[in-house]
């Protein structure tokens, strides 16, 4: 049933696509979009395209960056030799804000599930292991306190501990279920200060 323009329904039809739009913010945004002068249209539909057009996965720790390698692995005032691994960029982000973190990330993109048939294939996980091979003295495991982040961080810390590498876990701080981006910046740094070995 069609109450509006085919191209109309068409554009709430690709909004309610993406996650946390549902069917009556899709809707609302598809007006405002309507309502937009054409020259804003086109800057939001330009900045989508150049976004997917244009963003890379670093070489170095997989986080997702304009060239090829990301300013913090470029950094030379970071510390080459901890690696904090997280599920994806915006938890990357989320220590990042906090300005308290030196060292270098390993971005993931996903945690294991074996529920939703993730495996350790399915992740950036052999290119940790590969990074593992430099020289580098702590690995320190950031994954979400859910279940997936917690089997995740089990399995690679029995990767790791064979190599001699330290490897730790971020304390418990971070609440169950919790996603990193949306903890505040203190109960991030009492998780990362509290980290026990493995
Ligand atoms: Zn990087």
């Amino acid at each position: 049933m069609d109450y509006y323009s085919s191209h109309i329904s068409k554009l709430i039809e690709e909004l309610s696509k993406l996650p946390g739009v549902g069917a009556k913010s899709a809707q609302r945004l598809a007006f405002h979009i309507i309502g937009m002068s054409s020259e804003q249209v086109d800057s939001l539909s330009k900045a989508i395209k150049d976004a997917k057009g244009n963003v890379n996965y670093c070489r170095e720790c997989f986080t997702l960056t304009d060239g090829e390698v990301c300013p913090i692995c470029a950094s030379e005032k970071r510390d080459h030799k901890t690696i904090m691994v997280v599920e994806n960029t915006r938890d990357l982000a989320a220590y990042e804000k906090t300005g308290k973190y030196n060292g270098v990330y390993h971005v993931l993109h996903g945690a294991i599930s074996p529920m939703l048939g993730i495996g350790p294939a399915d992740i950036k996980l052999k290119e940790l292991i590969k990074r593992l091979e430099s020289d580098v003295n702590e690995v320190i495991i950031a994954t979400n306190s859910t279940l997936e982040g917690e089997t995740t961080a089990m399995y690679i810390a029995k990767l790791i501990k064979p190599t001699g590498i330290e490897v730790s876990r971020i304390a418990s701080g971070v609440p169950v279920g919790g996603d990193l981006e949306y903890i505040d910046e203190v109960t991030l740094l009492r998780a990362l200060e509290g980290r026990r070995l493995l």
